[in-house]
């Protein structure tokens, strides 16, 4: 596979900025995503009995500046994670390909679902041991000082969480052929997903709990039962291993319908 030497990794100071450019585009994305749901619900909702809870996502709080800051260092960790990834991309260390056509188109979707899968099976599990008491209070419980999140909750990580997150993309890559827009679409998923799970109001239609797709998706209101329930709903993307091992809420359905009333 054959990609442009993006950076000179024997030049440090090279390296150096290319950290803290990448570090930046990473905060950046966090910042426009949460901002953009915030501005939306704002614009839709400023009449309504959301009002108040919208105004507070607008006028960061106490627990939203947190957020932020604990958002940031994830930001920083996250660049590490990305320029590991160029950097195992550029000795020939990862599967990333350029050439669309190196395989069947439809190979494109197919490989980014896998990719989501495995992403979402390595986080459940990840997920269920941080909630061990020993090891909640050393790497889970700075996610879990929100207990009601906003989109400003979603890469508020204790460091040591988003290391272990951090890991997710380039252990993919070392071994499932991935094009190079996949990997960027899959990054663009992560921080929209992770934004949408935060926002605590629920953005899906009625009836989506039902649905034969919705049912297997993670949103606002899932998410945010795990938030105030901490033992269920441990999922990232799909509802599937809370399912099949029996840790979705009983009552998410009958809440989900009540928040889109
Ligand atoms: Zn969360
Ligand atoms: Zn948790």
């Amino acid at each position: 596979m054959e990609v442009e030497q993006l950076v000179d990794f024997s030049d440090l100071s090279a390296v150096i900025a290319f950290i803290i450019s990448l570090s930046l585009v990473v905060f950046l994305r966090y910042v426009f995503v949460s901002g953009l749901f915030v501005g939306l619900f704002y614009v839709l909702f400023k009449d309504k009995f959301l009002s108040r809870k919208i105004s507070k996502m607008l006028r960061p709080d106490g627990q939203s500046w947190q957020e932020i800051k604990w958002s940031a260092l994830t930001s920083f960790i996250f660049a590490l994670s990305g320029v590991g990834i160029v950097w195992m991309w550029q000795s020939g260390y990862s599967t990333i390909y350029i050439d669309p056509h190196k395989y069947s188109i439809l190979y494109l979707p197919l490989s980014l679902f896998i990719a989501l899968f495995i992403h979402e099976t390595y986080y459940y599990w990840l997920h269920r041991w941080m909630h061990r008491p020993k090891i909640y209070r050393l790497v889970h419980k700075v996610h879990h000082d929100s207990i009601v999140t906003s989109p400003w909750t979603a890469f508020s990580f204790d460091p040591l969480e988003s290391i272990l997150q951090a890991f997710v993309v380039p252990f993919i890559i070392l071994f499932l052929p991935m094009h190079f827009s996949m990997v960027m679409l899959m990054l663009i998923i992560m921080t929209v997903s992770a934004t949408i799970n935060h926002l605590d109001i629920e953005i899906y239609p009625k009836g989506f709990e039902q649905h034969w797709l919705g049912k297997w998706l993670i949103g606002a209101t899932h998410h945010s039962q795990h938030h105030a329930k901490f033992l269920v709903n441990y999922g990232l993307y799909f509802t599937f291993w809370d399912k099949w091992m029996q840790t979705e809420s009983p009552d998410f359905e009958e809440l989900f319908r009540e928040k889109t009333k």
